[in-house]
């Protein structure tokens, strides 16, 4: 509950952010921690509320509201508070395998719900959560801890992604051998080859990675399960599997001028980005550079922002963000009241780093593309626009509408499409005979975990599609709980 009087006492203070035109010149994480004394009087600013809905993790109105993986959060405030540091990593690892990385890349729906948020600007919690674990490791504090008793069961995991890392931990935990499969040539899945490095240093994936393998997981990358890992072969191999495979196939967009060269999906720009960056700095120049260009990001949510930060960090001429959604308000609007996750305008890392370089937020708001248009070499060269406003059908649904006389014409050298996520690929679901919902993702009910194949488990993005890391985390959790039981008949898993 941190101090009863702290929220009146103190303000609220994030350490600073390394500054824009300093941090676009490397690709260094931007943010730094506090002094401990100021950490401490951020966990004092915990109010003792009575009802603490931070660590809920209700949907309300489709949001989440609350911590997903229901992380102690009232309890370890006070522990900072107190300068408990032990005790309070203690804690927070009760609930989060990783809260390294959910510490530095959650979008925090916990402090949407924290009720000093009410009428004062809300608790840190997602900071004094990053600053529990960095000072652990600082310490010393986390080592490996292999089980004492191994059940000799084995299970198969596909797919190296938070899901999938935090399923295996749990499984591991529970004494079953565990095998990650993996087809990337890293382990991480999007918290390696998704998000950039200077929002997650993937020194700090691979360290987490590390400390798997000393505790006894075993990890296989290059092996893609139903490519050149048989899924019937998976199924005799092991007593158990869970899929969690991700939901990697990207939304297209069907205009015309779509093939023209300079066009890619965000994923393979961010992804071959890192790639190239961990493997030689940047020099092997197998990447999608954006350096000199006009680049366009068609998608403006945070995969489209993280498009923005790589291509300044490329050193590109110029950067704009479509988003065909309205901007979102200043404040939390009465339809959209607190404890509900806030739906107001944010300006991320990316935005932020474009207003420093070039004066102006790259995002542009109620617009749609209609075409792109090449050179004579079949380079894209231009993307033509329209304004749109949201209107009712007849059916009362909002749709877009194009507002003429709106049309554009934007001069660009490399158009990136973000636009979010269509599902799971479909070579292991089919591989294993796996049903899919309606959505085409994995078919298995949320707490339950397991498919229509008995012993075969889903969780992550692949079974409720692109999602958040937190709640990825939830997902392989519950996953491993469920799994472990139908290994043995019982569970003592969360
Ligand atoms: C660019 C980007 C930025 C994001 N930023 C954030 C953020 O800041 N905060 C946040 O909370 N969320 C963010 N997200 C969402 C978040 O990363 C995902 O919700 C989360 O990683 C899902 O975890 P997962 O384990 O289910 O799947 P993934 O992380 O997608 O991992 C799936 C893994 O499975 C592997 N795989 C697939 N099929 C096979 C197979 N047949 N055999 C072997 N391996 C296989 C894939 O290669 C991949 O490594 C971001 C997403 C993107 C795309
Ligand atoms: S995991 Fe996310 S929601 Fe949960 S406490 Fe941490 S920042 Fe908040």
């Amino acid at each position: 509950m941190g101090k009863p009087t702290g929220f009146m006492e103190y303000k609220r203070e994030l350490p600073p952010d390394r500054s824009p035109l300093e941090r676009i010149n490397d690709w260094n994480e931007f943010h730094l921690h506090l002094p401990e004394e100021a950490q401490r009087t951020q966990g004092a600013r915990c109010m003792d509320c009575g009802i603490p809905f931070c660590h809920t993790g209700l949907l309300l109105n489709g949001m989440a509201s609350g911590c997903p993986i229901n992380n102690l959060i009232p309890e370890w405030n006070d522990l900072i508070y107190r300068g408990r540091w032990k005790d309070a990593i203690a804690r927070l690892l009760k609930t989060n395998n990783f809260p390294e990385f959910t510490g530095r890349v959650c979008p925090a729906p916990c402090e949407g719900s924290c009720t000093v948020g009410i009428n004062d600007p809300q608790v840190t919690i997602k900071n004094n959560e990053c600053t529990i674990i960095d000072r652990a490791f600082k310490e010393g504090w986390i080592v490996p801890n292999p089980p004492k008793k191994r059940t000799g069961k084995k299970v198969a995991v596909v797919g190296s992604g938070p899901s999938g890392l935090a399923c295996a931990d749990q499984l591991n935990k529970a004494g079953h051998l565990v095998t990650v499969f993996e087809r990337a040539d890293r382990i991480g899945g999007l918290l390696m080859y998704g998000i950039p490095n200077m929002k997650l240093d993937k020194g700090i994936v691979q360290r987490r990675v590390d400390l798997m393998k000393a505790e006894g997981i075993n990890f296989l990358t290059n092996t893609e399960v139903g490519v050149n890992y048989p899924g019937d072969k998976l199924l005799k191999d092991f007593d158990a599997v869970v899929l969690c495979g991700g939901a990697t196939n990207p939304r297209d967009l069907p205009v015309e001028g779509r093939k023209c060269n300079g066009v890619h999906f965000a994923m393979e720009f961010l992804r071959a980005n890192t790639k190239s960056l961990l493997d030689s700095k940047l020099e092997d120049g197998n990447y999608i550079s954006a350096k000199d260009k006009n680049v366009i990001i068609i998608g403006g949510g945070d995969t489209g922002t993280d498009c923005v930060a790589t291509s300044i960090r490329h050193g590109c001429k110029n950067v704009v963000q479509f988003e065909i959604m309205p901007e979102p308000p200043k404040e939390r609007q009465p339809s959209n009241p607190w404890p509900e996750w806030p739906k107001v305008l944010k300006v991320d890392y990316g935005q932020e780093e474009a207003i420093a370089l070039y004066g102006k937020d790259p995002r542009e708001y109620c617009i749609t593309t209609k075409k792109m248009v090449s050179d004579d070499n079949g380079n894209v060269k231009e993307v033509h626009t329209v304004k749109v406003e949201w209107k009712k059908d007849d059916s009362g649904r909002f749709i877009p509408v194009e507002i003429s006389g709106t049309e554009k014409v934007w001069a660009a050298d490399l158009v990136l499409l973000a636009m979010g996520f269509l599902g799971p690929e479909e070579t292991v679901l089919n591989s294993i005979g796996v049903e899919k919902d309606q959505r085409s993702n994995a078919k298995a009910e949320y707490g339950k975990f397991e498919t229509n194949i008995k012993g075969v488990f889903t969780a992550g993005d692949m079974r409720r599609g692109q999602s958040l890391v937190v709640w990825a985390i939830n997902e392989g959790r519950g996953a491993a709980r469920e799994c472990d039981k139908f290994l043995m008949g019982s569970t003592m898993l969360p």
